[in-house]
């Protein structure tokens, strides 16, 4: 596979401007919220005097060209669909590559000539990356801050008791699908009980696959595609049960879950509880006030299952963006997931006379076109500073992504696995990823 997503934005006109103001969502980060190593390209950043392409590239230029002189071919710089858009433009105006988390996911493997992988967007990708990559390949992510708040509430530490606990009850029936929005060490669980990883673009094929096994799935973390995905492969409302909160330590006994130990053993697909605030925001009414102004409505299958079902479609970042792409001119949306993405979508829409808008921009919605916040936390003073702090030699430790890291967004306190703790993470992580690879490669043939 190239690198390059096959619907990559390359399209973009290189003449871009960033807009004139920092977007809703994505302000300037203050300066107390940089590593101080990167503090001297934030404060430059800050001094500058508008936010102009010409001025940013400028700035930028100063770090970037040296950096991509001195790393020649091994340098592969990558960001997600979901990043502020300056962002997503900036890495592919260096050459670098923009997709979705299962395309980010290959890139090391897929790219062994990469041997220094910088990646701005969220730490779990970064590790999926680092995971699948080569011994000689190294992973650094920008801002090791930019966590996922759906990942977050899916620690090590809480869910496997929870396996522990169903793989007791359950023994081998049990199979645990971990969403790519996972730690290594999630993943590894995954492994560890023959299940795979999934994304949103493969989660059906990844359910099926589980269920034609006979197997009884835990589902980790988003409650909202797991309940999609059943529901999209006709599994009965009454075999699917969503778990407590996760904030709390969760006991699997007749007081703890919904319905007894009658209604979890009666359950298919067992639903980790966690969500992605980005996408929950979205509710029928919005689908219904769009669709009654004659926008198809799309939304990306994190939103509640009661949203999807009203829609006219659902599906991933990668879903989302060809239906935009490849739509007859005169064409007119509403899309429904993050706001940096949708904001994306529409300025490439309207370069083709299809005009878009996000779901949740109705009268009266206080959330229109947030993104997500803590991915957009990797920004142009931390690309400059990781970049050249490389070509330097300076970069710090902390912003070196291993298999197994376990990181605390709001500290950044890391815990680190030794070596042969890693090793084992590596091998049951790399089989769920593989697994989930199998299964989509074999649909596709
Ligand atoms: S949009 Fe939601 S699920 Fe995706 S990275 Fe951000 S918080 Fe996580």
């Amino acid at each position: 596979m190239s690198t390059t997503p096959d619907h990559s934005l390359t399209q973009i006109d290189r003449s871009f401007r960033l807009e004139p103001t920092i977007p809703l969502c994505q302000t300037d980060l203050p300066l107390d919220w940089y590593q101080d190593e990167f503090k001297p390209y934030a404060e430059e950043f800050l001094a500058l005097p508008d936010r102009d392409p010409a001025t940013v590239l400028a700035y930028l230029d100063r770090y970037i060209i040296p950096a991509m002189d001195h790393f020649g071919d091994s340098l592969l710089l990558l960001a997600h669909f979901y990043m502020g858009g300056e962002i997503v433009k900036l890495i592919e105006h260096y050459g670098g590559g923009v997709a979705d988390s299962y395309k980010l996911a290959l890139m090391a493997r897929e790219s062994p000539e990469k041997k220094v992988i910088v990646e701005s967007a969220v730490h779990f990708m970064a590790e999926a990356i680092a995971i699948l990559a080569n011994d000689d390949q190294q992973v650094w992510i920008t801002n090791p801050k930019a966590g996922c708040t759906m990942e977050m509430l899916a620690k090590d530490d809480a869910v496997e008791p929870v396996a522990d606990q169903l793989l007791e009850r359950y023994g081998d029936e049990l199979t645990v699908i971990a969403y790519m929005n996972t730690s290594g060490r999630i993943k590894a669980i995954a492994g560890r009980t023959n299940g795979a990883v999934c994304t949103s673009s493969n989660a059906h094929l990844v359910m099926r696959w589980a269920l034609d096994q006979g197997k009884r799935i835990l589902f980790v973390p988003d409650q909202h595609l797991g309940r999609n995905t059943a529901a999209k492969l006709g599994v009965p409302e009454d075999q699917v049960l969503t778990l407590p909160d996760p904030r709390g330590p969760i006991r699997l006994d007749d007081s703890e879950i919904d319905g007894g130990l009658a209604a979890l053993d009666r359950a298919k697909v067992i639903l980790w509880g966690s969500f992605c605030g980005v996408h929950t925001i979205f509710t029928p009414e919005m689908v219904g006030y769009w669709k009654s102004r004659g926008r198809t409505v799309l939304v990306h299958p994190e939103s509640p299952l009661e949203t999807v079902l009203e829609s006219d479609g659902s599906g991933s970042t990668d879903y989302l963006w060809r239906a935009v792409m490849e739509a007859p001119s005169g064409s007119s949306f509403a899309i429904g997931t993050e706001g940096h993405f949708v904001r994306n979508a529409r300025e490439q829409g309207a370069l083709r006379g299809v005009d878009v808008v996000h779901l949740a921009e109705i009268p009266g919605s206080v959330s229109a076109g947030c993104g997500c916040a803590t991915m957009s936390r990797n920004d142009p003073p931390h690309l400059a500073g990781m970049l050249d702090l490389l070509r330097k030699g300076e970069a710090p430790e902390i912003n070196r992504v291993l298999a197994g890291d376990s990181i605390d967004e709001t500290t950044m306190r890391r815990d680190r696995l030794d070596a042969g703790e890693r090793a084992e993470l590596i091998v049951q992580s790399k089989r769920s990823l593989e697994q989930m690879i199998s299964i989509v490669e074999q649909s596709q043939s």
